[in-house]
């Protein structure tokens, strides 16, 4: 039974944000609205807490809410929150720094905006500028975002096609398959745009060594390797980015979604002194108003200290690999509902049997009050991806109620 301020809330979506919105999250069983989160919990405006095993999306490294991100927050708030864009901002260049250090390579630069689509927007001009070429390479069920240039990086036509014309000079090849990209990759390419785990297409792993070869494939023919580490970075794969699992450094990054550490939205375009030059040489090709603004730079020098010194990195990692094995175990358990469980650190992905599984355990979890999802490319599978401080004793309550919630769709898998 719904209250009157839920009921309120609906009806609002309904006819002020999308009717069809609220009427699937309904369908779904959703009808909760957020109250409070502290750490991998959110509470609904009811009382009724759930455990957070989606982590908006990835967002949540840190949990919800972390205090030494709040405190530095609030500690910007009450002395300048947003930059004026003329003076020096010294929390853009703690951030700027702090990336530097903990990126690879010859990562250097950062520019700064506000999401992840945003700094895939920014790599593609960049690396055009840099290069004086035009052409890209993305993979095919690649998420990239959606603004117009991310859309076109993106490889899911059902996003794309109704926005068409894109960008022009985008080639989508297969993902984990270097000889292809290397077919397609030629003295016109800009650059090959990469995630190191595909995330939205449903938690994709390529073979080790892939990301290495892609960038002596950019190297041999004059392109730039933009890693995005939107969804990967900061932690959430077990390392500070996924790329440092195949020990590549790329020329440019996208990063975004836990550098904020759940508090604020940023992202961030960086980049090494050759893709930087175009930059360099013109500084306001590229700007934005919001962009590098005190709250959401402190949050980010605020979330790399608490990942340091919560040693989050060795966590994350270990208590991603808890909870794989667990579900690895469910899987042998049931295979006529999932197939297969894979991921790095946090980020793992359940692929199913059958597509409609998928909305079925994602309903069942959500009555356990535990909040999964599918990947959006990918309907068939179900992503986790829990903040890197979730507890061993939360994640066994989490895989206790998954194979329940596995068992009574094995039950019914027949007639999805
Ligand atoms: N790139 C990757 C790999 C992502 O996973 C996402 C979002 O899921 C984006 C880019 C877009 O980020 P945003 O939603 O902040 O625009």
């Amino acid at each position: 039974k719904m209250s009157n301020f839920v009921e309120k809330t609906i009806n609002k979506y309904e006819k002020y944000i999308n009717p069809a919105q609220a009427k699937l999250f309904r369908f779904m069983g959703l009808g909760s609205v957020e109250g409070s989160a502290e750490g991998w919990t959110i509470t609904d405006t009811e009382g009724k807490q759930f455990i957070d095993c989606l982590g908006g999306y990835g967002m949540f490294a840190l949990g919800h809410r972390h205090p030494k991100v709040v405190e530095a927050v609030e500690h910007a708030l009450h002395t300048m929150p947003m930059c004026g864009k003329v003076l020096f901002n010294r929390q853009m260049a703690d951030l700027a720094e702090a990336l530097a250090d903990i990126t690879p390579g010859v990562l250097q630069y950062s520019f700064f905006v506000n999401s992840g689509t945003e700094a895939v927007e920014g790599c593609l001009k960049v690396a055009r500028l840099a290069t004086k070429r035009t052409k890209f390479v993305a993979a095919k069920n690649a998420f990239h975002g959606k603004t117009f240039g991310s859309l076109t990086a993106t490889g899911r036509d059902l996003y794309r096609d109704p926005f068409k014309p894109l960008l022009d000079g985008f080639t989508h090849v297969e993902y984990g398959d270097a000889a292809a990209l290397d077919a397609a990759v030629d003295e016109e390419t800009a650059a090959v745009i990469l995630e190191p785990i595909q995330g939205e297409g449903g938690i994709i792993v390529p073979p080790d060594g892939y990301l290495r070869q892609a960038k002596a494939i950019c190297e041999a023919k004059g392109a730039l390797l933009i890693a995005d580490e939107v969804q990967t970075g900061i932690g959430r794969t077990g390392d500070w980015f996924c790329v440092n699992h195949d020990n590549v450094a790329p020329d440019l990054m996208a990063s975004a979604k836990a550098l904020g550490g759940g508090v604020m939205p940023i992202g961030a375009i960086i980049g090494s002194e050759r893709a930087w030059q175009g930059l360099i040489e013109a500084p306001f090709l590229h700007t934005s108003t919001f962009g590098g603004n005190q709250l959401a730079c402190a949050a980010g020098v605020a979330a790399i200290n608490v990942i340091k010194e919560e040693d989050l990195l060795r966590r994350g990692r270990e208590a991603g690999a808890y909870l794989k094995a667990g579900l690895e175990k469910i899987a042998a358990e049931f295979p006529t509902v999932v197939s297969e469980v894979r991921g790095r650190g946090m980020m793992i992905g359940i692929e199913l049997t059958k597509e409609g599984a998928g909305g079925m355990l994602m309903s069942l979890m959500i009555d356990k009050c535990i909040i999964v999802a599918y990947t959006l490319n990918n309907p068939k599978v179900i992503r986790m991806e829990p903040p890197l401080i979730m507890p061993k004793e939360v994640i066994d309550h989490v895989l206790e109620e998954f194979r329940d919630a596995v068992k009574t769709t094995a039950e019914v898998i027949e007639d999805l």
